[in-house]
C-alpha cells in the first residue's frame, strides 16, 4: 500500500504535463507488456526509492464552464480528504488567478501537507515572478517547469520526505473493497452482507485518518470490509461523477487484499469498470468479479452466462483467470458464494508455493519447451523461486535474462496457473541472472 498524491489546481496550469512527467517512464513500460488501455490520471510512481500513486484531479474535469468553479471546489475537497498529500500547482505566466484564491482557501484549512508548486517557470527570470503566490497565504512554494523537469527534484524530494514509509502488508483477515461504478449495486451488496449492524465486530482505526477497516464475521467467515465508512458517508456526496469513483475505488484498493469488482449486469464490463479492474490489477490485488442484477436479464439460456462470461474475458486479456459470478443482491441470489469465492482469491494471493515443488514442475516444462533464442543466443533457466512478498511473484535464474520475452514469460505464468491455483491473482514473473 502506497501514499496517494492528488494534484490539484484549475485548468491549463500544467497538471497533465507534469504529471505525465512523472507517470510516464514506468507505465510505458507496463502498457506495452499488458497492452491495456490505462486511466490517464492515475498511476505511480517513485522517488528516492519510496512509491507512492498520483492522481491528476484535472483530469476528470467534465462538464460546461459554468459548473467548472463548482466542480474544482468539490475535487479538492476529495483530494483533501481521500489522498495523504497535496500538490497544488499554479502558473506563474498567468499570475495569481481567482480561482487560485479559491482553492488556496481551501487548502488553508487542511492539516494534510500541501506542496504549492508554481509552473512554468522555464527560467531564472520567471522564478522572481513567483514570489507573488506568497499571497496565497500557502508559505514556501516550489518553482518548477514541467516542460524541461526543472526544479521537479526538489519537490519530490521534499514531496516523499514526508510521505509515510510503504506500509508492509499485513493483516490476519482478509481486507476486501466493494468497488465499481456509481449504482452498480456496491451499498446494497454490503447492506446485504452487514444484514443486521450486529455483525459488525469492531470498528477499527486508521493509522492516519478515519477508519478504514470494518470487522465482520459472516457466513462463518471473518474478514475486513474496507472503506465502508466512505461508502456510507455516499449519502452526502452524490457520486454521479467518474472522478468520485475512481477516487473512492483508488483508496479502498489500495487498502484492501481482494477487489470485489461489481458490475450491473445492464451495463457490462465497460470502460470504467475496465478501469478499475486495471487499478486492481496493477495494484497486485485479488480480484472477484460479480455481475449484479443477474434478476434483471431476461429470456435467459443455456448459453447466456457463458457467453456473457466471454465476452468480460475478452476485454481483461491477458489477464483472464478471475472468478466471474452472477448474482442479484435484490434476490440474494449467490451471495454467499461470492464471499466465498473471495476467501477462496485471498487465500490464492497468500499461497506460497514451496521451492522444490514448484521446481519439480517446472523445470521438466521448461525443459520440453524452453525459451526460443534470441539473436543466437540460447536462454538456459536454471531454477525458479517464488519471492517473499505478499502476493505471487516468481523469479526464473538463468544466464540471459534479457532475452527472455514476454510471450515466454507469459507461457511460464500459465504453467504456474495451470498447476497452482492462482485464481483471481495477478502473478508477476521475473528473469534474473545466475
Ligand atoms: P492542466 O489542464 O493543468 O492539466 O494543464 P496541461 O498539462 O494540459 O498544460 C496546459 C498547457 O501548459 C499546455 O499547453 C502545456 O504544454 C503547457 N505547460 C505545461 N507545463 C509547462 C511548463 O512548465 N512551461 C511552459 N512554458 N508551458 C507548460
Ligand atoms: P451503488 O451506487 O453501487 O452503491 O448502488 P446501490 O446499492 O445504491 O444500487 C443502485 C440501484 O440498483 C438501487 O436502486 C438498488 O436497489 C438497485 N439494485 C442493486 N442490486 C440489485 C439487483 O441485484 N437487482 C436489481 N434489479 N436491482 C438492484
Amino acid at each position: 500500500m502506497s501514499a496517494i498524491v492528488a494534484i490539484v489546481g484549475r485548468p491549463n496550469v500544467g497538471k497533465s504535463t507534469f504529471f505525465n512527467r512523472l507517470i510516464q517512464r514506468r507505465e510505458a513500460i507496463v502498457d506495452a507488456i499488458s497492452g491495456v488501455t490505462r486511466d490517464r490520471h492515475y498511476g505511480k510512481s517513485d522517488w528516492n526509492g519510496k512509491e507512492f500513486s498520483l492522481i491528476d484531479t484535472g483530469g476528470y474535469v467534465l462538464g460546461s464552464d459554468d459548473i467548472f468553479e463548482k466542480e474544482i471546489d468539490k475535487q479538492v475537497e476529495l483530494a483533501i480528504d481521500e489522498a495523504d498529500a497535496i500538490i497544488f500547482m499554479v502558473d506563474v505566466e498567468s499570475g495569481v488567478t481567482g480561482m487560485d484564491e479559491d482553492v488556496a482557501k481551501l487548502l488553508r484549512r487542511v492539516d494534510k501537507p500541501v506542496f504549492l508548486a508554481i509552473n512554468k517557470v522555464d527560467n531564472p527570470q520567471r522564478a522572481a515572478d513567483a514570489v507573488e503566490f506568497y499571497s496565497l497565504g500557502l508559505g514556501e512554494y516550489y518553482t518548477l517547469s514541467s516542460i524541461n523537469g526543472s526544479g521537479t527534484g526538489e519537490l519530490l524530494d521534499a514531496l516523499v520526505k514526508i510521505l509515510p514509509e510503504t506500509v508492509a502488508e499485513e493483516s490476519e483477515l482478509p481486507r476486501f473493497a466493494v468497488v465499481g461504478r456509481p449504482n452498480a449495486g456496491k451499498s446494497s451488496f454490503i447492506n446485504a452482507l452487514i444484514g443486521e449492524e450486529r455483525y459488525i465486530v469492531t470498528d477499527i482505526a486508521g493509522t492516519t485518518r478515519d477508519s478504514i477497516d470494518t470487522k465482520f464475521n459472516r457466513f462463518g467467515f471473518e474478514f475486513n470490509l474496507v472503506d465502508t465508512a466512505g461508502i456510507r458517508r455516499k449519502a452526502k456526496v452524490k457520486e454521479d461523477l467518474e472522478f468520485y469513483s475512481v477516487m473512492r475505488s483508488v483508496r479502498a484498493i489500495e487498502h484492501c487484499d481482494v477487489c470485489i469488482l461489481l458490475l450491473d449486469a445492464t451495463r457490462g464490463f465497460d470502460g470504467q469498470v475496465q478501469n478499475i479492474f486495471w487499478l486492481a490489477q496493477r495494484n497486485h490485488k485479488g480480484i472477484v468479479i460479480l455481475v449484479n442484477k443477474w434478476d434483471l436479464i431476461e429470456d435467459k439460456e443455456t448459453n447466456t452466462i457463458k457467453k456473457y462470461t466471454e465476452k468480460i474475458k475478452e476485454s481483461m486479456q491477458p489477464f483472464t483467470d478471475v472468478p466471474i459470478l452472477f448474482i442479484s443482491v435484490l434476490t440474494k441470489q449467490r451471495i454467499y458464494k461470492a464471499i466465498e469465492t473471495a476467501v477462496e482469491v485471498y487465500q490464492n494471493r497468500s499461497k506460497k508455493v514451496v521451492t522444490r515443488k514448484l521446481n519439480d514442475i517446472m523445470l521438466p516444462i521448461i525443459e520440453h519447451n524452453s525459451p526460443p533464442a534470441y539473436k543466437g543466443k540460447y536462454v538456459k533457466i536454471k531454477f525458479c523461486t517464488q519471492l517473499p512478498t505478499p502476493y505471487p511473484q516468481f523469479a526464473f535464474f538463468c544466464n540471459l535474462p534479457q532475452y527472455v520475452r514476454d510471450p515466454y514469460k507469459r507461457f511460464l505464468e500459465n504453467k504456474l496457473r495451470e498447476h497452482f491455483d492462482f485464481n483471481g491473482v495477478p502473478v508477476s514473473i521475473f528473469m534474473r541472472k545466475k
